[in-house]
């Protein structure tokens, strides 16, 4: 299994807009300059992308990612589900179908954003996207190949997260389910939303390094990486304090298990 980072950025990515750099330190560290939360993996012949993010054109094309077949989206949040406009014109570069893998949540969000992404025929390449809607804590297999899922609270709604073997990618959480403790046992790798950092205070909807290391402490995953972070974090300043098994991933970062 090949898992690349494409994205390690908050929903605003890094930096925010108008070059607001928050609590980064270090702005000419590249880890620091970070695209929304993406990650890539590849299974064999086969090629999954976590979530359809605002800079999906530019981490496809930077990463040199000439094949997709299934998407998998998280929720319904802007930072994850921007491109599924843009899928059309994928599947119509690639002339293939592309499967989308969601929640019912997670669709009903998404129709409502791009009511005109369902009309019929509305571009070429529109009819090769195939919607697979989950039922709440589903497995599912893809061209053979087996995922599960679970749900999370994020705030006012929940997102999914997908676990294969002995790989797990947890996006956008406040708390671990109890499902989800469940599945998340024996892991090689698990990936995990830290948007906040050490910041334990803030009530966003997202998760911090605190609740990780609780976490990690009762279901020993022999690698975490800690993604999607906000500029509260600063990429050397928290490397620093992780345990060794725990890293920050960084845009471009490639990952064998
Ligand atoms: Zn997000
Ligand atoms: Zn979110």
């Amino acid at each position: 299994m090949k898992i690349t980072i494409l994205g390690s950025g908050s929903a605003y990515g890094c930096p925010n807009c108008f070059n607001d750099w928050g609590n980064i330190k270090n702005i000419t560290n590249p880890k620091n300059h970070r695209t929304r939360a993406c990650t890539f993996v590849e299974i064999e012949e086969n090629k999954f992308l976590i979530d359809l993010t605002p800079d999906f054109r530019e981490q496809i094309n930077k990463n040199n990612i000439s094949d997709l077949d299934a998407i998998f989206l998280t929720h319904g949040h802007y930072d994850h589900i921007a491109a599924v406009s843009e899928l059309w014109r994928a599947a119509h570069i690639l002339k293939k179908q592309l499967h989308v893998f969601c929640s019912q949540e997670t669709f009903a969000e998404v129709k409502t954003c791009f009511p005109y992404f369902f009309k019929p025929n509305h571009e070429s390449g529109s009819d090769k996207i195939i919607w697979n809607v989950l039922q709440d804590n589903q497995d599912f297999e893809f061209a053979g190949i087996k995922w599960q899922t679970f749900q999370n609270k994020h705030g006012h709604m929940s997102s999914t997260a997908f676990r294969h073997k002995n790989l797990a990618i947890v996006m956008d959480l406040e708390d671990l389910s109890d499902i989800g403790k469940q599945k998340l046992k024996n892991l090689d790798l698990l990936i995990m939303e830290c948007n906040n950092g050490q910041d334990d205070k803030a009530y966003n909807g997202h998760n911090n390094l605190s609740n990780i290391l609780n976490w990690t402490t009762e279901l020993k995953p022999k690698k975490t990486l800690l993604t999607h972070l906000s500029t509260r974090v600063d990429y050397d300043e928290l490397t620093k304090i992780l345990p060794q098994d725990m890293k920050l991933a960084y845009d471009g970062m490639k990952i064998e298990i």
